[in-house]
C-alpha cells in the first residue's frame, strides 16, 4: 500500500503535478452550473487564494463533496447523499513490541474473529499485520503490530459539554484499547515487558488527519442498493467536476482508488 502510494507521487511530479501538504481545498466554486474554481487555504500561513479550473477532479468522500459545493450542490444529489446508509469508522491499534512477543514463524497478516457478546459487541473482528525482520519498519530486536476493526462512528462524537465528552471519549478509547490488547493477547505475548509502545486511532483520529466526515472509511459499502450501477458515477452532475476515491466505484483500497481516478483520467482525456 506505501509502496503504491510512493509511486503515484512519483508519477505525479514526472508528469508536471504539484503536490501541496498541509493545504485545504475549502470551497469549489461554480458558475452557471460549471466548475469554475477551487478556493485554498494554507494551514500553516494562513493564506487563502482561489484556483481557477475547467476540470476539478475531487479526491474526498461524497458526503465531503457535498460539504465543499455547499449551497451549489444540486437538490438531488445531496437528498441521495443525505439517504446514504450509516458509513464505517475503523478503530486501529498500533503496538512496537520486543520480537519476543511475536511466536516463532508469525504470519505477516491475520484475521482474528470473535463471538461476542459483550458491551462492545460490534467490535467482533480484528485485522492484524506484523512486521517482519529487515522490512524497515522496526529497529533490530522489535517489531509492529498493528491491528483494525471497524467501528459506527457515531459512539465516538458524544455530544454534551466540551469536558464531558471529551472524558467520555477517553473512556471509550481506554475500553477498545483494553479489549484490542486482551484479544491479542491470545497469540502474541503482550505483557509490560514486551509493549515498547502502544497508540491508537479512532474516528475522530481519521476526521482530524484525513478530513474524512466524521472519520468514515471504507466509502459507502458494497450493498445490493449501492454496488456498481447504484453507486455514485465518477461524473457529478455539474459539468467539468468529477469524484474519485473509496465513494465511487470500485470502493476502498489504495489500488481500488488509484482504478476509479484512472478512469476519470481516460474520460476527461476521450472529452
Ligand atoms: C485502518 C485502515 C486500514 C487500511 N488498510 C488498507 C490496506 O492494507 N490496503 C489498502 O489497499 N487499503 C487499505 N485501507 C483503505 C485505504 O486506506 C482507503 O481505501 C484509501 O485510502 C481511500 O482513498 P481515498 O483517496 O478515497 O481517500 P483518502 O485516503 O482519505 O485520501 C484523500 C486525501 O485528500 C485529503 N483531503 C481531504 N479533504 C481535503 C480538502 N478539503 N482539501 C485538501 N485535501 C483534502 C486527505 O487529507 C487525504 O490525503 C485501509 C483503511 C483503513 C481505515
Amino acid at each position: 500500500m506505501q509502496e503504491l502510494s510512493h509511486a503515484l507521487i512519483k508519477a505525479l511530479e514526472r508528469d508536471g503535478g504539484k503536490l501541496l501538504m498541509r493545504h485545504t481545498v475549502r470551497r469549489i466554486e461554480t458558475e452557471n452550473h460549471q466548475v469554475t474554481a477551487v478556493e485554498i487555504h494554507n494551514q500553516k500561513t494562513g493564506e487563502v487564494w482561489t484556483e481557477a479550473a475547467d476540470h476539478i477532479v475531487a479526491n474526498v468522500t461524497v458526503q465531503n463533496l457535498v460539504q465543499l459545493l455547499d449551497t451549489q450542490a444540486p437538490k438531488g444529489y445531496r437528498h441521495r447523499v443525505d439517504k446514504l446508509p450509516p458509513s464505517s469508522g475503523a478503530f486501529v491499534i498500533y503496538l512496537g513490541v520486543k520480537q519476543a512477543a511475536l511466536p516463532p514463524n508469525c504470519p505477516p497478516h491475520l484475521q482474528f474473529l470473535y463471538d461476542y457478546a459483550g458491551p462492545i459487541a460490534e467490535n467482533n473482528s480484528l485485522f492484524v499485520s506484523v512486521s517482519h525482520p529487515g522490512d524497515g519498519r522496526a529497529p533490530e530486536g522489535h517489531a509492529t503490530i498493528i491491528a483494525s476493526s471497524f467501528t459506527d462512528p457515531q459512539i465516538w462524537w458524544q455530544p454534551g459539554e466540551e469536558a464531558t465528552s471529551r472524558s467520555a471519549y477517553q473512556t471509550l478509547k481506554q475500553q477498545y484499547t483494553n479489549q484490542a490488547v486482551a484479544r491479542l493477547s491470545s497469540f502474541f505475548n503482550l505483557t509490560p515487558e514486551t509493549i515498547v509502545h502502544l497508540e491508537a486511532a479512532t474516528p475522530r483520529t481519521f476526521a482530524r488527519y484525513t478530513a474524512r466526515d466524521q472519520g468514515i472509511v471504507g466509502g459507502i459499502g458494497q450493498r445490493v442498493s449501492t454496488f456498481g450501477p447504484f453507486g455514485f458515477a465518477n461524473r457529478t452532475p455539474i459539468p467539468g467536476l468529477w469524484l474519485v476515491g473509496d465513494s465511487t466505484h470500485p470502493g476502498e483500497g489504495t489500488a481500488g482508488v488509484s482504478y476509479s481516478a484512472l478512469t476519470v483520467v481516460q474520460q476527461i482525456e476521450a472529452s
